[in-house]
């Protein structure tokens, strides 16, 4: 444990009565486990930073566990204690427990590996220094301010409007309720501290439903594009043509929308990932499908001088990853925009069915005005449809409805040899061949050294063995295009709802199946399925078997691209905004991220919401 550096110290403890056994059966010290007593205080670290319903949730799990293992989980005897956890699975107690493991795993994992993790940010130096912003923190900006153009969030979309906008004249101000993060912090700091940091409620945002579904979203200046795997895709002509054709987003129409998609591909400098960088878990990944017959090949990513350290979902210590906070933002600041940072948008101002600015919030709870004629809303898909409602412009019915979230699913395929998945491109290498035909995407995709570990099954000493010979592991995620079945409620905190439709369950099941036919076709000797009744299988036949009896409702699902809670089209009763990202109902509020999207993208959208984006800059411009 390196617990008491890299500025953990400061943090406060949430008390969590009970973690310290829990962490002494889950990961026994007779067996190699760390020393309950300091992960259970670096838990408690991590619990401060959560939001208040996740760590108190977290409680509640602690408690029924204590509570339904009598007491054994203080026995001396450690095989007693893993007895206990084992009972309490069978009895129903799985969801507490996995919602503590998960945590539990996630930090002594991040704290294990900590080390290695800072050694290889440091092998290196940066691809380029971090870039000149106009950046001001919210404490130092006046309580009034006059701007012709208010961007709400600096993320993918955030950051290509203001470019626009900033490039043909306009007064601009990106408000951001993040921070701004340095080259320096990535290669410096804990990677759980980068993790809570780096993400909104400390990357506990869950989408609640059956199953419930993990939801990080990045959060600070460059919005996710911070911390998300640099995969870029152009929108799929199918999926344009959709949009345009039955959602009538004039905005989707190829002529117009490719121009400024091969302007995005330019500007983030995308490329095909190098086989010489790409790392063995993706070149596993291609092998197998090669085997096959199957369609496949190294994705296109964002990232210049990629190093493969695979530490993208905690910030590229590299500076590699070419995110909007490396280009489209000092860009826009070149062409004169200015960013305010720690400024929460905590209302849009209207008046006389007009945009007129919008007030903010800085981290001492004061408040800020700008004024400005033009408001466009970049707060992410998330986020955007509880700040209309606090500004009284969510009457639209559809307003929070529509969310797709392309929901993703993991699992590993075990070699004879060492992967090292950790040890490349963090996202690297794509398998379309079901892409098509069952909106199937297969990406092989690791986590930072030891941020996966939370998907292994087991506890005690199986656990241990298991992380102990995860260098054997490949792991490869599956995404489905799925139906707008979530919502977005709210207008502070959002509570997030999906349930995942029988058929879209249908096909994240179908998709292990795909992904353990491309492990076993790449020599993996046996598949760890995810699929509770079966967690591993060691031959074709029972991964078929596994997953034609699979129910994908105890699936643990996560999801990285949520989409469509303030739909863009050409029906009035169906799309909060027009065709052009105007807000429907109001004049000079204009949608420009995620959540204009009115259907799931299918790919990694980050290209599709710039491209939109952007589009949205052209008609504010012809309408000013
Ligand atoms: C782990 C992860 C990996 C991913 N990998 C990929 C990938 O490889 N390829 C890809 O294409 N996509 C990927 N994505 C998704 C992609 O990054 C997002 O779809 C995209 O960034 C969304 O853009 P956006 O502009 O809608 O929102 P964001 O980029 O999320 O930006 C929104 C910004 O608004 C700010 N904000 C919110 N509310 C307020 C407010 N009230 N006041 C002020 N500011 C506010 C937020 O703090 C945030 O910075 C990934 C996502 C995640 C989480
Ligand atoms: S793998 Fe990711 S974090 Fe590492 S250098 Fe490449 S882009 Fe940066």
């Amino acid at each position: 444990m390196i617990k008491s550096q890299y500025g953990w110290d400061g943090y406060p403890r949430f008390k969590l009565p009970g973690i310290v056994d829990f962490c002494s059966a889950l990961l026994p010290p007779e067996h190699g486990g760390p020393d309950p007593k300091l992960l259970g205080e670096l838990v408690e670290k991590y619990a401060s930073c959560l939001p208040t319903p996740a760590r108190h949730g977290l409680r509640v799990a602690l408690g029924a566990i204590t509570a339904g293992t009598y007491g054994k989980l203080r026995s001396s005897d450690p095989d007693t204690r893993v007895k206990a956890l084992n009972r309490l699975q069978g009895f129903g107690g799985g969801q507490a427990l996995d919602a503590v493991k998960t945590v539990v795993l996630l930090v002594s994992g991040s704290d294990r590996n900590a080390q290695d993790i800072l050694t290889r940010s440091n092998i290196n130096p940066p691809a380029r220094p971090d870039p000149h912003l106009d950046i001001t923190p919210s404490l130092e900006w006046s309580s009034i301010s006059y701007f012709d153009a208010v961007v709400i969030g600096s993320g993918a979309g955030g950051a290509m409007v203001a470019r626009s906008l900033a490039r043909s004249g306009m007064n601009v101000v990106v408000v951001e309720e993040g921070a701004r993060h340095s080259v320096e912090e990535f290669r410096s700091h804990h990677p759980l501290r980068r993790w809570a940091d780096l993400y909104r409620d400390a990357g506990a945002t869950a989408a609640l439903g059956i199953p419930p579904i993990v939801l990080p979203i990045g959060r600070g200046v460059g919005g996710t594009t911070l911390v998300n795997s640099g995969t870029c895709y152009r929108p799929p002509a199918k999926v344009l043509k959709r949009w345009r054709d039955e959602s009538h987003l004039e905005l989707a129409d190829p002529d117009f929308l490719n121009p400024l998609v091969d302007d995005v591909w330019s500007t983030l400098e995308i490329g095909p990932v190098d086989l010489s960088v790409m790392g063995n878990n993706g070149l596993t990944a291609l092998a197998g499908a090669k085997e096959l017959g199957w369609a496949h090949g190294p994705l296109n990513r964002n990232a210049p001088g990629c190093g493969g350290c695979c530490q993208c979902a905690i910030g590229c210590p590299r500076n590699a990853k070419f995110g909007v906070h490396l280009n489209a933002l000092p860009q826009a600041c070149e062409a004169g925009a200015k960013i305010l940072s720690h400024a929460r948008v905590t209302k849009i101002l209207t008046e006389g069915g007009r945009a007129t600015g919008i007030l903010a919030s800085r981290e001492n709870g004061s408040h800020l005005e700008i004024r400005a004629p033009i408001v466009v809303v970049c707060a992410g898909a998330t986020e955007t449809p509880p700040l209309l409602r606090r500004s009284h412009l969510g009457h639209h019915p559809r307003l929070g409805k529509n969310l797709a979230l392309h929901p993703a699913i993991g699992i590993s395929g075990r070699f004879s040899q060492d992967i090292t998945a950790w040890q490349g491109v963090l996202q690297s290498a794509s398998v379309e061949e079901f892409h098509d035909s069952d909106g199937i995407l297969i990406e092989a995709t690791s986590t930072p050294p030891g941020m996966g570990s939370m998907i292994l099954p087991g506890f005690g000493r199986s656990l241990i063995d298991e992380i102990s010979r995860s260098n054997t592991l490949c792991t490869l995620g599956a995404m489905i295009g799925d139906d707008g079945s979530g919502t977005v409620v709210g207008s502070r905190s959002p509570i997030i709802t999906y349930n995942l439709k029988r058929h879209d369950g249908a096909r994240l099941v179908k998709s292990i199946w795909v992904m353990g036919k491309v492990l076993f076709a790449s020599g993996a000797h046996e598949v760890l399925t995810g699929i509770p009744s079966h967690q591993v299988v060691k031959s074709v036949a029972e991964l078929e078997e596994a997953t034609s009896n699979a129910n994908y409702k105890k699936l643990h699902v996560a999801a990285f691209h949520p989409t469509g809670t303030c739909a863009g089209g050409g029906d009035p009763s169906t799309h909060p905004a027009d065709p052009y990202g105007s807000l429907r109902g109001v004049m000079g509020v204009w949608i420009a991220d995620a959540s204009l999207i009115p259907s799931c993208p299918e790919v990694n959208p980050q290209v599709s919401i710039m491209a939109l984006a952007q589009g949205v800059a052209i008609k504010i411009l012809d309408n000013a």
